[in-house]
């Protein structure tokens, strides 16, 4: 694995649990409001940390950490990524797998071989302005495949969307409930421009000034997902 960071503990990052972060490096996504180009730009990678050595904390901390949260980077794009799971299930953690969905072959293998406890998939955009955000060569099929492989899973699921206000509208966000369907749980999340993949002029940036609790867009999406059983909820970073 080329894991790039690890927080050996977090909160927030596993609902309910205590865990320790894993951080793979290397994506196939450029998003310009990317929080982590540490892991994301080759020209700011930094040293890589020997995956045993991550093994060897995880097996020391496995009394007091229930949890472990992979995430990047796109951690699908790691060859080693399933043999380092069944290591990390072996010491009987639970894990959370964060993607952005474009790999849906490795989390279909994943998910044969019930190495998941929790899926955390970012859907960048409505579908048209998927290549817009991500910059990437994708075929944008391929997100609504990994998104109903993880509906269908049975393992419990949470899609989310970054509020890029540069290039999202709020009729875009709006716009989201095409991809949603009953039993989705949608998050919704504030960007936040401390330190990003592209540099992001502050002059630029209006959501300081929005309020998502306030917004009729996302007030209308809330409605809508209560009435479609969707659980659709707002998180500032
Ligand atoms: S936000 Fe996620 S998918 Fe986008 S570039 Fe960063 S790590 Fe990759």
């Amino acid at each position: 694995m080329n894991i790039g960071g690890l927080q050996k503990f977090s909160l927030l990052d596993y609902p309910g649990q205590l865990s320790a972060i894993v951080f793979t490096q290397g994506c196939n996504f450029r998003c310009p409001y990317c929080h982590n180009p540490e892991l994301v730009d080759p020209q700011r990678y930094s040293p890589l940390l020997e995956t045993e050595k991550v093994l060897r904390f995880l097996y020391r901390r496995h009394k007091k950490l229930s949890a472990v949260v992979v995430t990047g980077g796109e951690p699908t794009l790691q060859e080693d990524l399933i043999p380092f799971l069944k290591l990390t299930k072996a010491m009987r953690y639970k894990i959370k797998l964060d993607t952005n969905g474009s790999r849906p072959e490795v989390l279909q293998e994943i998910v044969n071989q019930g190495l998941v406890d929790y899926f955390a998939m970012d859907i960048k955009a409505p579908l048209k302005l998927y290549k817009v955000i991500t910059r990437a060569d994708l075929e944008v099929g391929t997100i609504e495949k990994s998104m109903e492989l993880i509906r269908r899973s049975g393992v419990d699921y949470e899609f989310r969307t970054t509020y890029f206000d540069l290039l999202l509208s709020t009729y875009d966000l709006a716009s989201m409930q095409d991809l949603l369907k009953p039993g989705d749980k949608f998050i919704i999340q504030q960007c936040h421009y401390n330190k990003t993949l592209d540099e992001i002029k502050r002059e630029n940036i209006v959501t300081g000034s929005f309020s998502f609790h306030e917004n009729p867009a996302c007030l209308s999406l809330i409605h809508w997902g209560t009435e479609h059983s969707i659980k659709i909820s707002l998180r500032s970073l």
